[in-house]
């Protein structure tokens, strides 16, 4: 086996984060390797279908394993590679920013929402700046509007830091499955979409 260091990023055993174990669907080349590690005694080695991935990559990794592991890495490097864009809205004189970047649509969009939330009071009035979710294949960027009622709703729906947690992770594996599906306008969908069913709890 091959040490448990996340194969998307640099989290692993010298950073102290616990990485899992996902197998993808087998090529021919894998299975003739699981049929050579089943008939040999003492067999070690590592499996070809299966990689290591840390707790930021895992739920992207289990997602796309219905395609082979290179398929599926391809696939990230090439359509899902993003950056956190932050804007100073106080002071319009500094240029945007990168505030962060990384692999996988799921980590994207919870970067987003945890920037938004912390810099969004209960009332929905927002700080002096703004976060755009940019991404590297032929998207636009993603962003919410200054006086967003859904981000209003958001935000009053999460009394305490470990609900708001939940709600992040929430809307970012929903929004990051919808991306993938029908790109940007699923992903606002998917806002309004939760939002109407969180007002229908509410009342
Ligand atoms: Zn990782």
């Amino acid at each position: 086996m091959m040490p448990p260091n996340c194969c998307l990023c640099d989290n692993g055993i010298e950073t102290g984060h616990q990485c899992e174990l996902v197998c993808f669907s087998k090529t021919e080349r894998d299975r003739q390797w699981h049929a050579m590690a089943a008939s040999e005694k003492d067999f070690t080695g590592h499996p070809p279908d299966c990689d290591w991935f840390c707790d930021i990559h895992v739920e992207t990794a289990k997602t796309l394993s219905h395609n082979d592991l290179p398929t599926a890495l391809h696939q990230l490097r090439q359509n899902e590679l993003w950056q956190l864009i932050y804007i100073d809205l106080f002071d319009r004189d500094t240029p945007p920013s990168v505030q962060s970047s990384g692999i996988g649509f799921e980590s994207g969009f919870e970067n987003f929402w945890d920037q938004i939330l912390a810099t969004t009071e209960a009332d929905g009035r927002r700080y002096p700046s703004d976060y755009r979710l940019s991404f590297q294949s032929n998207h636009a960027d993603y962003s919410v509007p200054r006086d967003c009622s859904e981000l209003t709703l958001i935000k009053q729906s999460v009394p305490n830091e470990e609900k708001a947690a939940q709600t992040v992770r929430r809307l970012a594996v929903g929004q990051a499955a919808r991306m993938r599906k029908g790109g940007l306008a699923d992903v606002k969908k998917y806002l309004t979409d939760h939002c109407k069913q969180l007002s229908r709890t509410q009342t």
